[in-house]
């Protein structure tokens, strides 16, 4: 069966396209060079993909791939694009047996919350505990579902509690060590750490290392693409302007990237973060991702800011690392309480 590819889908594109010409009975495929710039460039060279000129929106390109092949495979990095195509693509007259696969993020609500509820409000922030309470319990119901600046795949709603009663049975870590801690907070001992912020503190170097991944995404498409454009006779990344924003994106994305292995190799070997380790991750990785994701957009010009294209989209996408699991404000307080012993307000 020969195939048509068409679409974006970053540098996941190249990886389908991959699978697909390993998958068995696919002889030849056309690659539309509509596909993003990280797609095309990491295209396998077995001689079976021929990249052409076209989009999915060219219809004489469209026509011409599609008479010589079996199937269209549009590869869309957002579930709004291929709705948006799905008249052109659907209506569109391939062989009688033609097919159109779409491929769009799934998207699954998890079973179970954990609650984080004052069990003795007097102890302040020390007299909480975690409780673990499924989805079906009454008095816990889904209330709206909110429309998000980015990260649209993941599923962010509101979770209601009216006359909620959850049993001992759901205490994360069992009653007799919630009591230990309750009576050591009780005589004014000082805990480690209050039990939530322990749990934030050990999860924030794997919430820095996705903010990561953004920031690495958004840096190599934008060297790529600084690479290949050309404007007033040579490549725009032979301008120092553009060369230097690489420069300091890469120096960035190392810098945070060194310390998310720091504090996860620290969590991994039961090292205390005695001078907020896994916040100065989240923080500096979350921070980077904004910085590196913008400054892709403005490497790629007007290209940045439409659609067609991922960055604005990691962009949009890389915001939500200074506010969630701790804001950078939040960060820097926790540092600054650990490494001078002051209740920093
Ligand atoms: C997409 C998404 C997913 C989320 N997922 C979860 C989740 O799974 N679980 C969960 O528990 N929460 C989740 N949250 C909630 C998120 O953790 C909070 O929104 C975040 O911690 C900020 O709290 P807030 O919105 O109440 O802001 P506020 O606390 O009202 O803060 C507003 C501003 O004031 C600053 N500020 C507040 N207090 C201080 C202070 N003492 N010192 C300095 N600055 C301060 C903040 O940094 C921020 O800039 C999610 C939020 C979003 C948007």
């Amino acid at each position: 069966m020969d195939v048509v590819v068409t679409g974006g889908a970053g540098f996941i594109g190249a990886n389908l396209c991959r699978l697909l010409g390993a998958a068995p009975g696919i002889g030849r495929i056309v690659a539309l060079d509509d596909l993003s710039t990280g797609s095309r460039s990491n295209l396998p060279h077995d001689g079976r993909i021929e990249l052409r000129e076209g989009s999915i929106l060219d219809r004489a390109a469209l026509d011409a791939a599609c008479t010589e092949a079996d199937a269209i495979v549009h590869l869309a990095a957002r579930p709004s694009v291929p709705r948006s195509l799905a008249d052109p693509v659907a209506s569109h007259e391939v062989n009688a047996s033609g097919t159109v696969a779409v491929l769009e993020a799934a998207r699954r609500a998890g079973d179970v919350h954990v609650i984080v509820a004052s069990v003795e409000p007097a102890l302040a922030g020390r007299g909480q505990a975690s409780f673990v309470v499924p989805e079906k319990t009454p008095g816990l119901s889904m209330g709206q579902k909110f429309s998000k600046m980015g990260i649209r795949a993941s599923h962010t709603a509101e979770v209601v509690l009216e006359d909620c009663r959850i049993p001992g049975s759901c205490l994360l870590g069992g009653k007799d060590r919630l009591d230990e801690r309750l009576a050591r907070a009780r005589d004014g001992q000082r805990s480690q750490s209050q039990a939530a912020m322990a749990t934030f503190e050990a999860t924030r170097p794997a919430v820095g290392a996705q903010a990561l991944g953004i920031a690495r995404a958004a840096y190599e498409y934008a060297l790529d693409y600084a690479k290949e454009r050309k404007q007033f006779g040579r490549a725009i990344v032979e301008n120092q302007a553009i060369a230097f924003k690489l420069a300091d994106m890469k120096t960035r994305i190392d810098g945070a990237r060194l310390l998310v292995w720091r504090a996860a190799w620290m969590a991994a070997t039961r090292k205390p973060y005695l001078n907020g380790e896994g916040s100065m991750s989240k923080l500096v990785a979350g921070e980077t991702a904004v910085h590196v994701t913008e400054e892709a957009i403005q490497i790629l010009g007007g290209y940045g800011y439409v659609r067609d294209y991922p960055v604005e989209r990691w962009h949009r996408d890389s915001k939500i690392y200074t506010i969630f699991e701790g804001t950078s404000e939040i960060q820097r307080l926790v540092i600054a309480r650990a490494i001078s012993g002051v209740r920093v307000q």
